[in-house]
């Protein structure tokens, strides 16, 4: 292992997966809306997002004088995991209403991601209507920097097989997973024991025999639970070549390999939980992907945080991020983050030790992609995909 190496944690948020249109939790209400409006609407699609929106409106009428933010995603899907706990609603009910979560990020976010042509540009008109948004963030297309933020964890795992970086995220869509997958990386999501889908198996094939350590807290779209078997498995991040998107959910839910060949797909549903009932966390198999967090967080040298605004509601990150923190280790947090308040937010639960030396902001997602990144790139791979503006950004010497 190089001397110098630092071993880095990243840690996602919602912030992360915006430039490739994700919505925030707080527009999520609206941009379900959006969905069912324009389609295309699949299978029983129609009644997933039926029941979504009816579940809104009911808890609207009944919740009137409770300070409650119905438009949030998370307090809307705390507040029905809540009501399936007491017995007012079922696990039928659920299922309806992660569909219609994950299908609103599958037609937001999903169909945007095939992969790049050689010249890495792309001139439609969806592209062209996130601009302002990318050019909010400094960056021209989202493509250059999933694929440029893969190749930099993948390298840390090129130079020390046995100890590279990780990645704890607090989304539910595939934006991190589907850049690995595309570059032709594997990576680890720290269940254990699961069993893969064959398309997962198909194309995730990687010529390297590490994996890239990606944690998901609060759940994945292609991790899928069977109730028939009462057991957790893996689809793909993204569809082979020539397959439409859109279709991603259903087929996962109808590939079940416990189930295989007769799949009931109403039985399978994609494993998400809100940070608003973390009681989920001790149940199935996310408690060893939070152990395992924990864990790199404490062998960590550097956390870089992306868009994780530390919501009131994720008590958890802060538990674990004082659990895993070894003090005397010297870690550094970094901060990457447009908006100050947030900055504040992490100010205020540090300690002023800690703030003054080792705590870093900085106000922008790729200003300073320079600072972690000190390494070299793979500069073919670069080329190929246009990003070469970025990778000379990011190979700046400290
Ligand atoms: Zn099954």
């Amino acid at each position: 292992m190089p001397k110098d190496y630092k071993r880095n944690v990243y840690i996602l948020g919602a912030g992360f997966s915006k430039p490739a249109n994700g919505p925030l939790m707080s527009e999520f209400f609206d941009a379900m809306m959006d969905t069912y409006h324009r389609g295309p609407l699949l299978n029983d699609d129609k009644s997933c997002f039926d029941f979504a929106l009816e579940f809104r409106q009911e808890m609207a009428k009944t919740s009137d004088n409770l300070v409650l933010h119905l438009d949030n995603l998370e307090d809307l899907f705390g507040l029905l995991e809540m009501q399936v706990a007491l017995g007012r609603r079922d696990e039928e009910h659920k299922r309806k209403f992660v569909h219609s979560v994950l299908r609103t990020l599958e037609s937001r976010m999903w169909n945007a991601q095939t992969a790049p042509g050689k010249s890495g540009r792309v001139d439609s008109r969806a592209e062209s209507k996130r601009t302002d948004l990318q050019n909010s963030w400094g960056i021209q297309n989202h493509r250059w920097l999933y694929y440029a933020f893969a190749e930099m964890v993948a390298q840390s795992h090129l130079d020390n097989p046995s100890s590279g970086d990780s990645i704890i995220s607090f989304n539910y869509d595939l934006t991190p997973d589907r850049a690995f997958c595309e570059l032709g990386y594997k990576v680890d999501y720290g269940l254990n024991s699961v069993k893969t889908t064959a398309t997962y198996d198909s194309i995730n094939r990687s010529p390297h025999s590490f994996s890239i350590p990606l944690y998901k807290l609060h759940g994945s779209a292609n991790w899928f639970r069977c109730a028939v078997h009462q057991k957790t498995y893996v689809a793909p991040s993204r569809f082979p070549m020539g397959y439409s998107a859109d279709s991603l959910l259903w087929d996962s839910a109808a590939k079940c390999p416990y189930c295989m060949p007769g799949v009931d797909s109403s039985k399978h549903t994609a494993f998400i939980v809100p940070p608003t009932w973390n009681k989920a966390i001790y149940q199935l198999d996310l408690l060893e992907v939070w152990r395992k967090a924990v864990e790199a967080i404490s062998n960590a040298d550097r956390i870089v945080v992306i868009g994780f605004s530390l919501p009131d509601t994720d008590i958890f990150f802060r538990y674990m991020l004082a659990s895993g923190l070894k003090i005397g280790r010297g870690v550094k947090i970094y901060l990457l983050d447009p908006d100050e308040r947030v900055a504040r937010r992490y100010e205020s639960f540090l300690s002023p030790t800690f703030r003054q030396s080792r705590f870093e902001w900085v106000n922008s997602f790729t200003a300073e992609f320079s600072i972690p990144f000190d390494r070299s790139w793979h500069r073919g791979t670069f080329d190929e995909f246009g990003i070469r503006e970025i990778s000379h950004r990011a190979n700046r010497s400290l």
